[in-house]
């Protein structure tokens, strides 16, 4: 385990379930096998690129519980990937999935590569090989990917078509987040970004914020996106916006068509003059009612958290917070947080319906899903502020009690086989 702990995510990860283990007084014997992963798969994948070189990507599969169901969880693509933080996303899967009641363990996976500089014949020729290095460990009942930072509906469809031609049928449950026309689920593509608002919108509501509250996002992608063109439609201002190539603010509020537009045919935000240029950094930093990280992980730390101008911090990235920022935030009562396990969780919530109508080969309607997920989403919101309330702890803690105890209460039932 020695290189998962020189992985960042990984110990924030542990440090995070360490935390809440003492806190829950979880016995000795069921911290470890709460904590570690039950499966971690590491495998090679020999491409060829289109100049006729084959290149060797480094991919990564974790497991990180079966006692709930199959495991689920997405699939990213990013030059950063390495196993630790593939094990991060995982446990946080689990606990994610264990909040909003899914009968799922968490998974995470990630190959480590630079989609943008790939064409479209060598990403997909990536997916097939990865999904066939997969098959032995994959399944609709063992472990169904979705997609993550870097891949997308394409990605999936790949990979469903890949496992599909191997068992010699069509298996839509192997992946979840594909394309409708060949079963994936109406609203999944919005679910997480839809989520994001709807969450950032009871948040608001409940600190009695004015209905034009100013929100700032970075990252652009899925998330980042939806959240952004489903806050705006809400009536809310968005007054800064960034991705990758760096931000853009404007405290008048953005112009959200002008910004779609650009993002047609530019696909990123450099060149886009609806407001002043700002850094990655700076605009973390501006006053607001509610940020929203929507890109990486770890971009809130010990030297800016003390820094935040907002009211609501809606974490829609995966572990945007580290350990040490999270200890200043919770001394922060002017800083609501809605952590990630609960403000991300729309989109595997649609995966899991998705999944569901993929086994029963009964399609549901977008208003049904939508329905669906706003329901869940707002039980698992009051859950956590009612827990956070009743035991005078902080909302991540209260998020993480919630889910970790559904998990230990699954292996404590299941026993131990021998
Ligand atoms: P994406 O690839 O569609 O978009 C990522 C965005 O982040 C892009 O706009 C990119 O330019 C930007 N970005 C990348 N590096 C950046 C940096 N250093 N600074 C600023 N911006 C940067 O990915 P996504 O699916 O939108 O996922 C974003 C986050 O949300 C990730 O943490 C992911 O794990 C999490 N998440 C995604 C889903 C989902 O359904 N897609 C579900 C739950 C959680």
């Amino acid at each position: 385990m020695n290189s998962l702990e020189s992985s960042p995510a990984f110990r924030m990860a542990c440090q995070q379930f360490d935390a809440v283990a003492d806190f829950l007084e979880m016995p000795s014997p069921y911290r470890e096998r709460v904590k570690m992963p039950k499966r971690l798969i590491t495998v090679t994948c020999p491409v060829e690129m289109d100049n006729g070189d084959v290149k060797l990507f480094l991919g990564h599969r974790v497991q990180h519980h079966l006692a709930l169901g199959p495991t689920k969880g997405g699939l990213r693509y990013h030059h950063k990937v390495d196993l630790g933080e593939v094990t991060a996303l995982a446990m946080w899967m689990s606990w994610k999935c264990a909040l909003a009641g899914l009968p799922y363990g968490g998974a995470k996976g990630g190959i480590a590569c630079h989609p943008l500089e790939m064409s479209e014949g060598e990403l997909e020729r990536l997916t097939r090989r990865f999904t066939a290095e997969m098959i032995p460990f994959i399944g609709p009942h063992t472990d169904v990917m979705a997609p993550d930072m870097g891949t997308n509906e394409q990605t999936m469809a790949w990979m469903m078509d890949t496992y599909s031609t191997q068992v010699g049928h069509s298996v839509p449950g192997i992946v979840t987040g594909k394309p409708v026309k060949i079963g994936g689920s109406l609203g999944r593509r919005e679910a997480t970004g839809r989520g994001v608002a709807f969450l950032t919108g009871r948040a608001l509501e409940l600190l009695k914020l004015p209905e034009k509250s100013r929100i700032i996002i970075q990252g652009f992608g899925n998330v980042g996106s939806f959240a952004a063109y489903a806050l705006a439609k809400n009536g809310y201002t968005i007054i800064g916006i960034s991705d990758h190539t760096g931000g853009v603010f404007n405290p008048h509020g953005i112009d959200m068509t002008a910004l779609h537009r650009h993002f047609q045919t530019s696909k990123v935000l450099e060149g886009f003059r609806g407001g002043d240029p700002i850094s990655n950094e700076e605009i973390l930093l501006q006053p607001c009612e509610a940020l929203i990280p929507a890109a990486v992980e770890r971009v809130i730390t010990e030297e800016n958290a003390g820094k935040l101008q907002c009211r609501v911090l809606a974490e829609a990235a995966n572990g945007p917070t580290t350990f040490e920022a999270d200890q200043i935030l919770r001394k922060r009562d002017d800083i609501f947080v809605i952590p990630d396990i609960l403000c991300n969780s729309g989109g595997v919530i649609v995966s899991y319906f998705e999944w569901v109508q993929n086994l029963q080969t009964f399609f549901w309607s977008e208003p049904e899903v939508f329905d669906k997920l706003y329901r869940l989403l707002g039980q698992a919101f009051d859950q956590v502020i009612k827990e956070a309330k009743v035991r005078n702890i902080d909302h991540r803690t209260a998020a993480l009690a919630i889910g970790i105890s559904k998990v230990v209460d699954a292996k404590k039932l299941r026993g131990l086989f021998p």
